[in-house]
């Protein structure tokens, strides 16, 4: 995580200390279990729209990924000139599915089964 901090500011690698105590906590509660199967929601005519990271997965990575689709999806109706909402309508009326993902959550980097035992592991015994 430092290194992608480092990288992500442009700091030489290495060059942030290095903390005297981790621990990883999963959170597995107050999870989304279904979406309509969109990134965002949008309704032009209402002039609503809806983003969160329950419409992706339930992580910081699925907010910030819906909350940018939304903006965009919101400036490109504006540029159309607005003459088109029904084009730009999303999410209205799809049927909820189940979101696929892990029980325990839906944290970038997690991705196999094994991983996740372990983190469990892990958790248990700290
Ligand atoms: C304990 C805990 C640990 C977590 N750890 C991680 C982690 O390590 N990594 C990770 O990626 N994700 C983690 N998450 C998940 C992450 O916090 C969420 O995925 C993310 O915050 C969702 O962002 P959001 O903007 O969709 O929703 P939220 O952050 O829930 O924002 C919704 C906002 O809407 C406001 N609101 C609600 N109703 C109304 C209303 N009627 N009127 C006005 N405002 C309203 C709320 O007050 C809130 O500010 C954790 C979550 C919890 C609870």
């Amino acid at each position: 995580m430092l290194g992608g901090v480092e990288a992500a500011l442009g700091l030489p690698k290495g060059s942030l200390t290095k903390p005297f105590y981790t621990r990883v906590q999963l959170w597995g509660a107050a999870l989304p279990t279904n979406t309509p199967g969109t990134p965002c929601i949008f309704d032009p005519h209402g002039r609503a729209g809806i983003c969160g990271d329950w419409l992706l997965g339930s992580s910081l990575e699925s907010a910030a990924i819906s909350g940018m689709t939304l903006a965009n999806h919101i400036a490109d109706y504006f540029q159309s000139g607005g003459a088109r909402p029904e084009e730009f309508a999303i999410g209205l009326n799809n049927e909820f599915q189940p979101l696929e993902g892990h029980d325990i959550g839906q944290f970038p980097g997690l991705e196999s089964e094994n991983e996740i035992n372990e983190a469990q592991a892990y958790q248990l015994a700290s």
